[in-house]
């Protein structure tokens, strides 16, 4: 072996899952085909999961100031986020070139070995391990490792190459997205309709504007290389009667609303993350939060694998976890696509959803789904409303620092946290978990912590038992961590 894991794709999900593997103890080389990042602005942000998840991993600090805002939308229809506890949709107006420099970063200071400029071509499981054909700067190469993960975006060529079943529908239309320079542009919501179709545009700063154009009925095509921007001017001005065509872009790009879905996330020794396991128009800006959570999920029981420490059955429970939040997606994604791209025969169905979101428990469904703040995963018996949960961000004080359940899971490890002494014995747990006597501090009365003596947080942030009497605790530490001695 020359590693024990090679991750294909230094997108966000590759990004996130090498940085994971090292803080989870294992080596990894990430072999990325593009010589330097892309720069493309892309994903403009992230959902208020994902910001949570680079707060665990105490990321957020190198985003700089972070934009929240409650004001969201469901399939252009406005939505206020303020229903959910922590009332935000998440992180706004961070081009996903910026992430991705930032996740880079925190991956090469953890060890990532990331080879640029190299293609992979070829994927061959013999059951023991996977030999990986790529084409590198210096000629081809074969690299062999225990593991290989799929994080090569939607045209995945290991899903190709390895056999993943991509079953559902090809794209219906053809829709341009361009950052435009040298324009005045009005900003238009999400979901403006115009006779003929959908026009967005929003600022991204430093005199630029994203704008996205929807013509009605424009079949999509098989291109070879992006649109130039004086087609989506064309195409801009049809719809608005303005002309952008003095300006310029410095990104163009059409995108469709293929909505697809591998049936498997493990195949043998492969396994599948991020876009290259679930393509899908991108509405509400779900696509890269919800790729990075994949890779959170995948990370900690990859490295326990690779590490020979994880119980029968860790690395399985991420198709079982995750394979459900895609089809979610897929389905959201799809529901919101036709209520913001089709034309007057959906009004009605939109004026009943309209009115349906007046009701703020239909919001706070909305907002959980699109957020990914209602994820609960099934993590074994328990009736604490925290089990399968996220752990909330509460500050602590640990003997005489303060820090927060967030901090508590900078360094990756799985955590017994004690709020109350003598409860919850840890004996033998050590081993496997890291177990911290904490006072929580200024915890609000509604909070699921208030009376709540002990919990078992997973290295992602899901808590997998709570409770007082420590009945249960063992057996969830060693189905999620191995059996403590
Ligand atoms: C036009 C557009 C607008 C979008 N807007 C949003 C938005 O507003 N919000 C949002 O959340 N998401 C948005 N997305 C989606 C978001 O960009 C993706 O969900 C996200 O990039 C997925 O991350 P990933 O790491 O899984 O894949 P990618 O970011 O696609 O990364 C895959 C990487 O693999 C590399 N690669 C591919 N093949 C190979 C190979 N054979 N060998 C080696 N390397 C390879 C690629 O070069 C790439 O770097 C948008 C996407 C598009 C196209």
């Amino acid at each position: 072996m020359d590693t024990p894991v090679i991750v294909v794709g230094a997108g966000p999900s590759g990004l996130v899952l090498a940085a994971e593997l090292r803080l989870g103890g294992v080596e990894v080389i990430v072999l990325e085909k593009l010589a330097k990042r892309s720069g493309e602005s892309r994903g403009l942000g992230f959902t208020a999961r994902t910001l949570e998840m680079f707060d665990q991993r105490g990321l957020v600090p190198r985003f700089g100031e972070v934009e929240t805002s409650p004001q969201g939308h469901f399939g252009g229809i406005p939505m206020d986020y303020s229903v959910l506890a922590d009332a935000h949709f998440g992180a706004r107006g961070i081009p996903q070139s910026r992430t991705e420099e930032v996740l880079e970063d925190w991956a090469t200071e953890l060890g990532a070995d990331i080879r640029r400029g190299v293609e992979v071509v070829g994927i061959t499981d013999d059951g023991e391990g996977v030999d990986v054909d790529a084409v590198g700067p210096d000629g081809p190469l074969t690299l062999r490792s225990r593991h290989v993960v799929a994080c090569d975006g939607g045209r995945s060529t290991v899903r190709a190459l390895t056999g993943f079943e991509f079953p559902g529908t090809d794209s219906t239309i053809e829709m341009f997205l361009a950052d435009v320079g040298g324009c005045v542009i009005e900003p238009r919501q999400i979901g403006e309709k115009v006779p003929g179709g959908m026009v967005m545009s929003a600022p991204l700063g430093e005199g630029y504007d994203r704008i996205i154009v929807v013509e009605r009925g424009t079949p999509p095509r098989r291109r070879t290389a992006p649109p130039d921007f004086t087609e989506v001017a064309d195409a801009w001005q049809r719809l608005t009667g303005q002309s952008l065509h003095g300006g310029h872009a410095r990104w163009v790009s059409s995108f469709g609303d293929a909505t697809r879905q591998v049936t498997r996330y493990r195949l043998g020794n492969v396994l599948i993350a991020g876009d290259a396991a679930h393509t899908h128009l991108p509405a509400g800006g779900q696509g890269l939060s919800v790729s990075v959570q994949d890779a959170f999920n995948l990370g900690w029981k990859l490295a326990a694998t690779a590490a020979g420490r994880a119980p029968d059955g860790l690395l399985d429970s991420y198709h079982a976890e995750r394979h459900p939040i895609g089809a979610r997606l897929l389905m959201n994604t799809q529901a919101q696509g036709m209520l913001y791209l089709s034309g007057v025969e959906m009004d009605p169905l939109r004026t009943v959803f309209s009115e349906l979101m007046d009701d703020a428990n239909v919001r706070r469904r909305l907002a959980g789904m699109v957020s990914g703040l209602d994820v609960r995963y099934d993590v074994g018996p328990g009736s604490h409303p925290l089990v399968g949960r996220r752990v909330p961000k509460v500050e602590l004080v640990v003997g005489d620092a303060k820090t927060s359940t967030f901090g508590l899971l900078h360094d990756g490890r799985p955590v017994l946290l004690r709020l109350r002494e003598g409860l919850a014995p840890a004996a033998g747990l050590a081993e496997h978990v890291k177990v911290v006597d904490a006072v929580p501090h200024g915890l609000p009365d509604d909070s699921p912590l208030c009376g709540t003596a002990t919990l078992l947080v997973r290295p992602d942030g899901y808590v997998v038992w709570a409770g007082d009497d420590g009945s249960g605790l063992r057996d969830a530490a060693s189905r999620w961590f191995g059996t403590p001695r």
